[in-house]
């Protein structure tokens, strides 16, 4: 680790001010030491950048799954002051609103005796990779709804149940989209691609519970050992790609226009409250609701597949949750910065590679898990466990209510091609009883388990930190991959 760097608790770190010219606030990291040993010293540059932005809350805040990325660090997490903060598409990711949703099944292991079977129909039945065909015919009107209405347009068009709305961060449809900022050229992509899951990170798998950490908790989320359930992960396709693609030219002017000096441009960003932030914020949003829809058509194609093939209820696969994990949003915070008390503010919080996590009590939680604190899905990998947690009042005062997205990537795609192949990877995951099909094998090496952090290590982490709690583990059975 860097000599510069302070170790302030078992698992937090902080980049003094002046590790980069310019920081308004330190930088706050969660690792182990063990996982400290393989942070990149550029994703700790990115971190330190972050916190030179104008307006920035407390801290420039780094999850476990840290690695570089473009702009922010993908684990990156970074709340701005309404009147002097900025908004930027370096904080959010090109896949603005990538996140990962879990349906259960009533099925366990015994009722699937062919699971090979299983990966290959979902495998036909949801679209997958480049150019896969979208399930939905979409006229330019019907997209414009699904950009403002997101999850809830696609359970009006017959995708879903009434109960999966409320089940997603935001109830699947951010507010504040607005469409006359989605260019011509993002509606097209959009149009033929709702409801594809979309290539290489992206995946639909199939997993048990393996194991239950907090059986209260578990009982609330409607999670049992032994319990088959399906996790997808995809985000906005070529629609988010693209506008992210078109604010960034805006914003690299804007930035140039509002004298805002960058220690790198790939931090391109406006005032929030400028013409060009909020042009960017409302075509995120509504990229942000298109992929809320986008996977509420893929959960409803995989319900209709289990319908058939194991002649169970539609009704018996409920979405436990649905988070997003590249987004920007406006929220209400204690911004104590550590301390206790601190005043009531709308921020604007942006999570790159970062779940939100909110504690108990937030009323931005359906319900019925409130008391709980919200549902949190923590993808491994096509190898390792996957988690369900729960978020606590520990993120609430540290992380402003966030925590990781994932295990985080530890080598590159071109680096694990190098070393391996798709069949090698597949054939190593079938003696481990885990099935993986894609549509070509260069993914599979791309993916190998291998390429991220060990996930029970980085859950531990935002355990042990206190900004979220373990619930269930989930064991991968068979994955596909986009
Ligand atoms: P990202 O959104 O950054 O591409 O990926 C989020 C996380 O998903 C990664 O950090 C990794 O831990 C996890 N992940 C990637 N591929 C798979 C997979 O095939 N199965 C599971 N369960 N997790 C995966
Ligand atoms: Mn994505
Ligand atoms: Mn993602």
């Amino acid at each position: 680790m860097n000599e510069k760097i302070q170790h302030i608790a078992a698992t937090e770190w902080e980049i003094p001010t002046g590790f980069v010219p310019g920081m308004r606030v330190p930088g706050r990291f969660f690792l182990s030491e063990s996982l400290a040993k393989g942070l990149e010293e550029g994703a700790l540059t990115q971190l330190a950048n972050v916190a030179t932005l104008p307006g920035i809350l407390c801290n420039s805040l780094g999850m476990p799954d840290i690695h570089w990325g473009y702009g922010f660090p993908i684990g990156g997490v970074a709340a701005f002051d309404e009147k002097t903060g900025i908004i930027s598409p370096g904080g959010v990711g090109f896949d603005i609103n990538c996140g990962v949703r879990m349906i259960t099944t009533p099925l366990t292991l015994a009722d699937i005796p062919d699971m090979k079977g299983l990966i290959e129909d979902l495998f036909e039945t949801v679209p997958t990779g480049v150019g896969s065909k979208s399930p939905v015919r979409l006229s330019q009107n019907d997209l414009s709804s699904m950009l403002l209405d997101g999850a809830k347009n696609a359970v009006e068009l017959g995708y879903g149940m009434k109960s999966d709305i409320s089940r997603c961060e935001e109830n699947g449809a951010m507010p504040g989209a607005d469409i006359e900022f989605v260019s011509k050229k993002a509606r097209q992509r959009g149009v033929p691609q709702c409801g594809t899951l979309g290539s290489g990170n992206h995946f639909l798998e199939v997993q048990v519970i393996d194991e239950i950490e907090d059986a209260a908790t578990a009982k609330t989320f409607g999670v049992a050992e032994g319990q088959i359930c399906v996790m997808i992960h995809c985000g906005s396709r070529g629609l988010g790609h693209q506008v992210c693609t078109d604010h960034l030219q805006v914003l690299e002017e804007a930035t140039k226009k509002y004298r805002i000096t960058l220690p790198d441009r790939q931090l391109a960003c406006a005032p929030l409250h400028s013409p060009e932030g909020e042009a960017y914020f409302g075509a995120m949003a509504a990229s942000a609701n298109y992929a809320w829809a986008n996977r509420q058509v893929i959960t409803h194609l995989v319900r209709e597949l289990f319908v058939k093939k194991f002649k169970i209820a539609y009704e018996e696969m409920p979405l436990v949750y649905d988070v997003a994990h590249n987004v920007a949003k406006w929220e209400e915070h204690d911004v104590a910065c550590g301390h206790n008390g601190g005043q009531r503010r709308r921020v604007c919080v942006h999570r790159k590679g970062a779940t939100r996590a909110f504690g108990p009590g937030r009323k931005e939680i359906v319900q019925e898990f409130r008391d709980a604190g919200q549902p949190v899905i923590i993808p491994g990998s096509m190898g390792t466990s996957s988690y369900l947690l729960a978020g606590t009042a520990g993120a609430m005062e540290k992380t402003f209510g966030s925590t990781c997205h994932g295990a985080g990537r530890v080598q590159s795609r071109s680096s694990a091609k190098k070393q391996l192949t798709g069949e090698m990877v597949a054939s190593d995951l079938a003696r481990r009883g885990i099935i993986v099909r894609a549509p070509n094998a260069a993914t599979i090496a791309e993916e190998a388990p291998d390429v991220y952090k060990p996930s029970s290590e980085v859950v531990q982490v935002v355990h042990d930190a206190g900004i979220s709690r373990i619930v269930a583990r989930f064991r991968p059975l068979g994955v596909i991959k986009g």
